[in-house]
């Protein structure tokens, strides 16, 4: 049993490449073909990449015969329709593995409210994808000491878009501090853990028979990854930046299979 969850640790960790708005097609698919290399002895460890919705097919061709997940940034909810420029769980279904949803990118730039995340969430699983939500408080929410009540308010919008019992095991929640996104100011491990063992206890008050993955993200690297998976409930990360140097990324996921040893081990 953890400390901080009281539940067993997540013995299989994932570790996602969010790549945002960045590289062409070409350099999409070097990346992802790098990046399978890399990987490829981490058997403890689901590995995903996320790259723009623009280089999926290609890289899902690319990523043929390893076993690297394939993820879009993004979803609509909506399976098909007058929504111009938008993608839809349907369209993705079958071929690709997994969804992010509620990316703070997509809250604070593009207006994404709770409800609507709650609505991508649901339609991903709907369609047979997996779905990394997440979630995660702003520099001032922090100050004020409102960290708990945002991701509470966060997760339980989400949780208000359930229909029918979930299947809590299969969820993936990401803890992504927003002011530790993009800025190179990782939350402290201690700090990580502390949110991230109160997520567990939140969906286990709402849901008692499941545990979801909670993973953190937020400026990490090759040198603090370590200590992020030796916290008692961090199930892995959600990586930016680093996720665009596979040697690096490659770094962070040898670290969660590192960890996943030790867990199987305990
Ligand atoms: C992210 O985009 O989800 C993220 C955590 O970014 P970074 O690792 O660059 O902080």
């Amino acid at each position: 049993m953890t400390p901080g969850s009281e539940r067993p640790a997540a013995s299989r960790l994932m570790v996602a490449g969010n790549w945002k708005m960045n590289t062409t097609v070409e350099e999409g698919v070097a990346l992802a073909r790098a990046v399978a290399t890399t990987v490829s002895t981490a058997a403890r460890v689901d590995v995903a990449v996320l790259p723009p919705f623009t280089h999926l097919w290609a890289v899902h061709a690319a990523l043929q015969g390893s076993d690297v997940r394939l993820g879009a940034q993004d979803v609509y909810w909506k399976d098909s329709g007058a929504f111009t420029g938008e993608i839809s769980a349907a369209m993705l279904a079958g071929w690709c593995d997994l969804t992010l949803v509620g990316h703070s990118e997509r809250r604070h730039i593009f207006g994404e409210r709770d409800d609507e995340v709650g609505r991508k969430f649901v339609a991903s699983l709907a369609h047979g994808l997996g779905v990394i939500l997440a979630v995660g408080e702003t520099s001032d929410e922090r100050d004020e000491g409102n960290t708990f009540d945002v991701v509470d308010r966060q997760l339980d919008a989400v949780f208000a878009e359930l229909a029918g019992p979930p299947a809590v095991d299969a969820w993936v929640i990401a803890y992504e501090p927003v002011w530790a996104i993009g800025t190179g100011r990782t939350a402290t491990p201690e700090q990580a853990q502390e949110v991230v063992a109160h997520i567990k206890q939140h969906v286990r008050s709402r849901f008692p028979d499941g545990s979801p993955r909670v993973l953190y993200g937020g400026s990490v690297t090759a040198a603090n990854a370590a200590s992020l998976f030796a916290q008692a409930d961090i199930d892995g990360a959600l990586v930016g930046g680093v996720s665009l140097r596979a040697e690096e990324f490659g770094v962070i996921v040898a670290a969660a299979e590192a960890a996943a040893g030790s867990r199987g081990a305990a």
